[in-house]
């Protein structure tokens, strides 16, 4: 059966609600743990029915948003799903009661006691109006940044459309595309400090009504954090600083010295090379094709993955009038598929979809015969270490995509990787300034940003624009108005995938073991415990990162980099 042929069919809201709460009632007066495990593995498959439908319907309406048949179940789903949360969070309760509960344990391990107590902890019927409320807040962020209509080039471009200008080879143009985009968030500036500030203390008073002292804490168990805490993160933070920034300093160095310039801007940041970026060599048939290939001699778990996502048609790559923006890869459970969507844009971002995309759906066809929903799937920190390390385990065949650029591509790959991570913990050092302050304003909110961008990145030179001196330049990363706390997991994970990219060099069969089991544990435990399961170093514990980085730095110094 082909993806087209996968069957739709809209929940029933009604009857859902009646056999879960039947299960339920089972589950509380089963008389044994095998009753209560038969009732448990029923509660599943019914939530699995349901997911795989709301993902369908979700799937089919971003490759045409103009269906309207989709587009109205993707409604329909968007309404019902928080009532099917609802049902789950009375699972948790169940489970946690269950005089069963040391013998279920034993069987399906502690976490999925440890993730129900959490999220219980996020949880109370008294809160679901504000967190309602939220979730407009959150909407309004992303209509407020949709708004944005930029004169350039005699054209009215949106925020994404203003990439390619802003890395222009003529310096002009980047600076003038980078100004006017920053001035689009400067005109706003108002309207932005509002809804933060909105938000902020919305999510405080959520916090405050569950019992804690700040949103901190809560921010962590929304992201079902079991096993590690702000402190970590903050000590991870100092070896970031401490490590990190200095050999990222020097890359932005060579950066402006490839590029010729007397002074760094941040206009010229997005610009790598004054040949252009690298770029993959074909067309959707062909970058397929090599993907195929590149699976087929990886290994014989890539092979039968690839041929399943290709056999089912589980892949819709190209940009299409009527397609929703972005990409992404989810799962349908009933189906046991995974599902990749992207739009194809002929830069190396293309590449990235076939290697980090299919890396999430290849963990996730490995860890598919987990019975319990909670374990397909691990929390995000976890979950990127799949794609990001795929992205490096596919290293050996780049040269099919990149052809003449291969160089260039592994060179940047590395470098924009390396890069990226003092970035993200000052995205994540500035959240936890914010949920500890509440109360501050949000003029000190960005005078706050700029001190931290200082310490994590001392090159940027903003060259007097008064909009980022004053500390507005996070206005454009959604994730802090959105999904606060989340953005540290893509720095975590990338500091584990350069542990698979170094342990690669040393002996490549043994760093696929350790992958392949790590994928294979999906969901089933904490971050931490993952991190054992695949052999990997804990990235909290001071001296990590700079022990990860050493063969990493010895690669980009020994890449002569005047050549591309
Ligand atoms: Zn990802």
């Amino acid at each position: 059966m082909q993806f087209k042929d996968y069957q739709y069919q809209r929940p029933d809201v009604e009857s859902f609600k009646r056999d879960f709460n039947a299960y339920l009632e089972d589950f509380n007066h089963s008389e044994s743990v095998e009753e209560q495990n038969d009732v448990l593995m029923k509660i599943m498959k019914l939530r699995n029915t349901a997911e795989t439908m709301f993902t369908l319907a979700s799937i089919r309406s971003s490759i045409n948003t103009k269906d309207e048949f989709y587009d109205k179940e993707k409604e329909f789903a968007d309404v019902n799903s928080p009532l099917f949360q609802e049902m789950v969070v009375e699972l948790y309760k169940a489970l946690l009661a269950s005089k069963f509960r040391p013998q279920l344990e034993q069987k399906w391990g502690k976490h999925i006691f440890n993730i129900a107590e959490v999220e219980l902890k996020t949880f109370s019927p008294e809160v679901i109006t504000l967190m309602q409320e939220e979730n407009k807040l959150a909407s309004e962020y992303q209509k407020l940044r949709a708004s944005a209509e930029i004169e350039m080039d005699g054209k009215i471009l949106n925020l994404a459309q203003m990439v390619p200008y802003r890395q222009s080879k003529d310096r002009k143009i980047r600076q003038e595309a980078s100004e006017k985009m920053f001035g689009f968030f400067a005109e706003n500036q108002d309207k932005f400090d509002e809804l933060y500030d909105k938000m902020v203390k919305l999510r405080h008073k959520i916090a405050v009504k569950l019992g804690f002292d700040n949103y901190v804490q809560l921010g962590y168990y929304r992201l079902v954090r079991t096993d590690y805490t702000a402190k970590d993160v903050a000590a991870y933070r100092q070896q970031v600083a401490e490590t990190l920034v200095p050999v990222s300093l020097d890359l932005k160095k060579r950066q402006q010295k490839r590029l010729g310039l007397s002074e760094f801007k941040y206009y010229d940041e997005p610009l790598n090379f004054l040949t252009g970026n690298p770029t993959p060599k074909g067309e959707e048939a062909e970058l397929v094709a090599s993907a195929k290939l590149m699976y087929s001699e990886l290994s014989p778990e890539t092979k039968e993955f690839f041929d399943f996502m290709t056999e089912h048609k589980l892949m819709d790559l190209v940009t299409k009038a009527g397609k929703a923006g972005g990409g992404y890869c989810t799962y349908m459970p009933d189906f046991r598929s995974p599902f990749i969507f992207s739009n194809f844009n002929g830069t190396s971002h293309d590449v990235d979809v076939l290697t980090h995309e299919a890396g999430h759906a290849f963990q996730v066809y490995q860890s598919r015969d987990y019975a319990l929903a909670e374990y397909v799937w691990p929390t995000y920190e976890a979950c990127e270490i799949h794609s990001m390390s795929m992205e490096f385990f596919a290293w050996p065949w780049m040269d099919k995509f990149f052809k003449e650029d291969e160089a260039k591509y592994k060179f940047s790959h590395l470098e924009g990787a390396l890069n990226f991570i003092p970035y993200g913990v000052t995205v994540d050092e500035f959240q936890h300034y914010v949920y500890e302050n509440p109360e501050a304003t949000p003029a000190e909110r960005r005078a706050k940003w700029r001190e931290i961008e200082k310490k994590y990145l001392p090159y940027r030179d903003y060259d007097g624009n008064k909009f980022l001196e004053d500390g507005g330049f996070w206005f454009m990363q959604g994730h802090i108005f959105t999904t606060p706390f989340y953005y540290i997991d893509y720095t975590l994970a990338q500091v584990c995938a350069f542990e698979f990219w170094g342990k690669q060099q040393e002996d490549r069969a043994k760093a696929w073991a350790d992958y392949l089991r790590l994928c294979r544990a999906g969901g089933s435990d904490s971050f931490l415990n993952l991190l054992k399961v695949g052999n990997l170093h804990n990235p909290f514990i001071p001296g990590t990162i700079a022990k990860i980085i050493e063969p990493i730095k010895t690669y980009l110094d020994n890449v002569d980099d005047s050549k591309f």
